[in-house]
């Protein structure tokens, strides 16, 4: 037998975490790594936050786990919460970003068709986006990558290309049921959705009773400097999926939306066995707690802006390595004029600084939104160093 015990979907690195202390990670071999990767954009209070660990101590000392046949106190709590803090009426919550969005593409076809409008079903996304990889998010992208042997797709999804509005309303037709798009795109290279983008597929939306939903799994939680990127964009979606910062590392994730847009989820429509339950609950408030905090959001515009003015300036010393900074508050991005993978290798292997590689050529830099002016330093003495010593492989 060949294959591993853990099923070969990814190739991992060499690092083997096995503890985490505030914005460093810990390898098998006690080596110390500066993680500006967060898990992908996860974790948002860094990796020994008292408060959240707290929390999911108490919890899961006193109920872990109901079924949702009963009723939920931490469940109405926390929807509440959201309720407040988002342009929503009504939260589902889920394990993860995949089924935040899979509630999101339902609840945009149920408008709909609880209205009798059977024909419409069909999503307009957009390029180099990322959903997840269910068979309804993989559908929903059109990066041939993920669709590789998992034919057929989910009907229903037509693909143009990002900040293309006049694409999108070209794609428009008597199926259309509304836009799904992630007004930053992460996995694709932290391309910010243009605020005429944006703004006309509201408008698109509205003119022609469509569903705006927006994919906030990566840029949502207070990772832009707002609790959500909306926002900043001065847009606000019908529908928006919420996963990743939001448990804090908890495995957590939340459809939210209007009560017009939420018409057709009605009792039996959807439902998940873990989804919602106390223990989730109980880590989901405790990052609320933190985040959703004027002050706390502020210090992250504020940090975000010093890295990325420092980042500008550094980048100016390597010109052969890199084009440009992007991003909002802490999801930056370095656009690289090569291949950002081996770079971001030769960085976490010789320098002990963890990134994540993104789509169009962008080097992804998430770090948790509790970094201090030390791990500042660290990052650029580090993200120096590597630039210095680096020497791209042989193409
Ligand atoms: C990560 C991500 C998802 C999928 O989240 P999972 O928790 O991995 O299922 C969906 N949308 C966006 C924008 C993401 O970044």
């Amino acid at each position: 037998m060949s294959i591993t015990p853990l099923m070969p979907v990814y190739p991992r690195c060499d690092v083997r975490p096995v503890r985490g202390e505030h914005c460093h990670l810990i390898d098998e071999n006690g080596t110390r790594y500066l993680d500006f990767a967060a898990g992908i954009a996860v974790n948002l209070l860094g990796h020994s936050h008292e408060g959240l660990i707290g929390a999911i101590q108490r919890q899961a000392a006193t109920l872990m786990h109901v079924s949702n046949l009963y009723g939920s106190p931490q469940g109405e709590a926390l929807a509440q919460r959201l309720v407040d803090l988002t342009f929503a009426d009504t939260v589902f919550f889920t394990n993860s970003g995949a089924e935040a969005v899979e509630c999101a593409i339902k609840t945009a076809r149920a408008y709909h068709q609880h209205a009798g409008n059977d024909e419409k079903f069909e999503l307009i996304t957009f390029k180099n986006a990322f959903h997840g990889r269910t068979m309804a998010t993989i559908s929903a992208s059109n990066q041939e990558k993920m669709h590789k042997g998992f034919s057929p797709l989910l009907p229903g999804f037509k693909y143009v290309d990002f900040n293309d509005l006049e694409g999108a309303k070209a794609a428009m037709g008597p199926h259309t049921a509304g836009f799904l798009v992630e007004p930053i795109q992460g996995e694709g290279g932290i391309r910010t959705g243009t605020d005429e983008f944006l703004k006309g597929l509201r408008q698109l939306a509205d003119e022609n009773d469509l569903m705006l939903v927006f994919d906030e799994v990566q840029c949502g939680v207070a990772r832009t400097g707002t609790m959500f990127y909306y926002e900043q964009a001065g847009v606000v979606p019908d529908i928006m999926a919420v996963a990743k910062g939001i448990g804090g590392g908890f495995p957590l994730g939340a459809c939210v939306a209007t009560e017009k847009a939420a018409r057709g989820m009605t009792f039996g429509t959807h439902g998940s066995t873990y989804g919602g339950n106390p223990l989730a609950m109980a880590a989901g408030m405790a990052v609320l707690d933190a985040v959703a905090d004027d002050e706390f959001l502020a210090e992250v515009r504020e940090k975000g802006e010093r890295l990325r003015t420092r980042l500008e300036q550094f980048i100016g010393n390597y010109p052969d390595l890199f084009e440009g900074v992007r991003g909002k508050g802490l999801m930056l991005g370095i656009r690289m004029t090569i291949e950002p993978r081996p770079f971001m290798q030769h960085l976490r292997d010789n320098h002990q600084l963890l990134t994540v590689a993104a789509g169009d050529q962008t080097l992804r830099v998430l770090p948790p939104l509790v970094i201090g002016d030390a791990e500042i330093d660290e990052f650029f003495d580090k993200l120096s160093a590597g630039a210095a010593s680096y020497q791209a492989p042989e193409s």
